[in-house]
């Protein structure tokens, strides 16, 4: 059973879109293995866009990133990764099919709802970087 990562940004929890975007997650399958409320610090996002720093968008990320706090998931399923990179869409929302979560829900590049682990390597690694073990249920 594989496992991904996803966070509902500070847009998609403004917007009080969590329970749609969640649903959108149980309805193709995923299931909820772990989550909580977090608000995310500047070591925190340094560490999880680490490859995005020298960008010059990157100041307005952790700026977006921390303006509200956010809903870290973890969801297992079959396929999980690519099953809900799919249902996400392409990173720019108004690139993003109609359908999408990020084309139905999201507004531009940087506002686009949810982060999802974009590999089962990274999966793993981000789910070590926002849940303890003792906060994932056996
Ligand atoms: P993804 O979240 O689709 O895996 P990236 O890892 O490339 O995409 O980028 C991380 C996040 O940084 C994006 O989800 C988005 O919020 C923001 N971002 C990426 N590219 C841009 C950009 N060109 N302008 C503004 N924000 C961006």
């Amino acid at each position: 059973m594989e496992r991904t990562l996803i966070l509902c940004k500070p847009d998609c929890m403004q917007k009080n879109l969590a329970g749609e975007v969640i649903g959108r997650f149980q309805k193709a399958g995923l299931r909820i293995q772990a989550a909580k409320v977090l608000r995310l610090t500047d070591a925190l996002l340094a560490e999880h866009y680490s490859h995005l720093t020298d960008k010059p968008f990157f100041p307005e990320i952790v700026t977006f990133m921390k303006s509200a706090p956010v809903l870290a998931l973890i969801l297992t399923g079959d396929n999980a990764v690519v099953t809900v990179r799919d249902l996400l869409g392409p990173t720019d929302s108004r690139k993003a099919a109609k359908g999408t979560i990020r084309g139905d829900l999201g507004e531009t590049n940087m506002h686009n709802i949810a982060h999802a682990s974009d590999s089962v390597e990274n999966a793993e690694i981000e789910v070590k970087r926002f849940f303890r073990a003792d906060e994932i249920p056996a």
